[in-house]
């Protein structure tokens, strides 16, 4: 199948306030990461899920978003975006590879997320969360 005969879903998704909605377009089959990392752990308080989005694939009001930036591992800037007014993380911007990641559950319907990679597994996660040798990225 040729890259131009992709086909890509079109879904819906909103913070718990309501203030940011989106219409987002995705690959049929997403790229999804669960991150383990201290970061992210700070961040929400626990493990986070992502979805790796291609160039202009969201649609939203930047205008309702604040940003914390801070340096990653590889001292490149990550800009974390959450609701102004609910707090609730909306995107990750990862300049190291230059794309926006999208905080799954914010989606309206979540049943395309079949399957996730997990990310710095190793380096940090709960010890209560087992997962499968094949479900790592190594
Ligand atoms: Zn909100
Ligand atoms: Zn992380």
């Amino acid at each position: 199948m040729l890259m131009s005969e992709k086909i890509f879903v079109t879904k819906t998704g909103s913070c718990i306030c309501g203030n940011i909605k989106f219409t987002v377009k995705l690959d049929e089959v997403p790229r999804v990461f669960n991150c383990h990392c201290v970061d992210c752990r700070k961040k929400i308080g626990g493990m986070i899920t992502i979805i790796e989005l291609r160039e202009n694939a969201i649609n939203l009001n930047y205008e309702n978003l604040s940003i914390y930036e801070h340096g990653g591992g590889s001292q490149k800037s990550i800009k974390k975006h959450f609701c102004k007014n609910c707090a609730a993380p909306i995107l990750t911007y990862v300049q190291k590879w230059n794309k926006y990641y999208l905080y799954a559950g914010l989606l309206d319907d979540i049943s395309i997320l079949k399957k996730a990679i997990n990310i710095f597994y190793e380096d940090s996660h709960f010890p209560f969360m087992e997962i499968e040798k094949n479900n790592l990225k190594t």
